[in-house]
């Protein structure tokens, strides 16, 4: 695997490789778990070149200590990535990607960036368009490859490519979860062991959603969960939403012709976990 700092370094690779195949790219914040290698192993096999990136974005982080207290494991990842046949790992840091400093341009992101993690998180998707601009205009990738995991983000970047016009094709790949049914996350390191237990309610909660969502009870549904997490040592709640799938409109009512994602963002021993559930009829 080759490892590179700055993207003139690899811009130049990229381009004397693009002439002999495509070019698959994965961009994390490093801290790697099952999660992010099932992305590189969806890059590899749909991509002739695999470039992964580890950067801690401080543009999206609207919580100082989040990023501060955000885990970093560079010399093990890099032995999982090499492990995974990953080829190409970009390692910028701040300077490189933010030359001019983080005083920055701003997206027009619609209703999206207000909603959801957006309210609970001001900032953040500007941040995440920020610096996925600036990967995606050196790697320039045929395909970039996503989690479901962070549904929101998965539309805010199909947004940012229409709005950048780039040709880049977004592959939204499925949550990998623990046996437990708890969503993989680089935070869950900093649980408890018996934080991370209980943690598991958010899952068992939006399966109780799909399971009675057709009693269309849907406040009653979300009181439940909300006693469900709260039994279960979470300490706050940001959001229980079920909404449309394709716009993330809060739903009124059950209708089965609507594709429906249950998403969840709550406080559990001091970390904030997030997770969703597309639900089809
Ligand atoms: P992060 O390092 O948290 O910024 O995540 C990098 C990429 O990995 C994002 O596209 C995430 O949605 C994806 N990801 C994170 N956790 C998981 C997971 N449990 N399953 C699948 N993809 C994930």
């Amino acid at each position: 695997m080759i490892i590179l700092k700055t993207g003139l370094e690899l811009s130049i690779l990229l381009e004397k490789i693009t002439c002999n195949g495509t070019i698959g790219y994965v961009p994390t914040m490093g801290a790697l778990h099952e999660g992010h290698l099932s992305l590189i192993k969806k890059c590899k096999s749909e991509s002739t070149f695999t470039v992964c990136s580890i950067f801690v974005n401080p543009t999206q982080f609207n919580d100082k200590s989040d990023f501060e207290k955000y885990p970093v494991k560079l010399e093990e990842d890099i032995a999982l990535l090499i492990q995974a046949g990953c080829d190409i790992l970009f390692l910028p840091n701040v300077k490189e990607l933010y030359p001019d400093g983080t005083t920055l341009e701003t997206y027009n992101l619609g209703a999206l960036e207000t909603i959801w993690e957006g309210k609970y998180r001001p900032g953040h998707f500007q941040g995440v368009c920020q610096v996925v601009q600036r990967l995606l205009s050196i790697i320039k990738p045929n395909k970039l490859f996503m989690g479901q995991k962070d549904y929101q983000q998965c539309m805010i970047i199909q947004q940012l490519i229409h709005l950048i016009d780039f040709k880049t094709e977004l592959v939204i790949c499925s949550t990998i979860r623990e046996a437990s049914g708890l969503a993989m996350s680089s935070r869950n390191v900093r649980l408890s062991l018996k934080a991370k237990t209980a943690a598991v309610a958010i899952f068992d909660s939006m399966q109780y959603v799909k399971d009675n969502l057709s009693s269309n009870e849907l406040e009653n549904i979300k009181a439940k969960v909300t006693s469900n997490l709260m039994i279960n040592e979470f300490s706050s709640i940001d959001y229980i939403a079920i909404c449309n799938a394709l716009t993330l409109e809060s739903l009124t009512k059950y209708d089965s012709s609507v594709p429906v994602v249950v998403m969840i963002a709550a406080f559990i021993d001091g970390v904030r976990l997030i997770d969703n559930m597309l639900i089809s009829h």
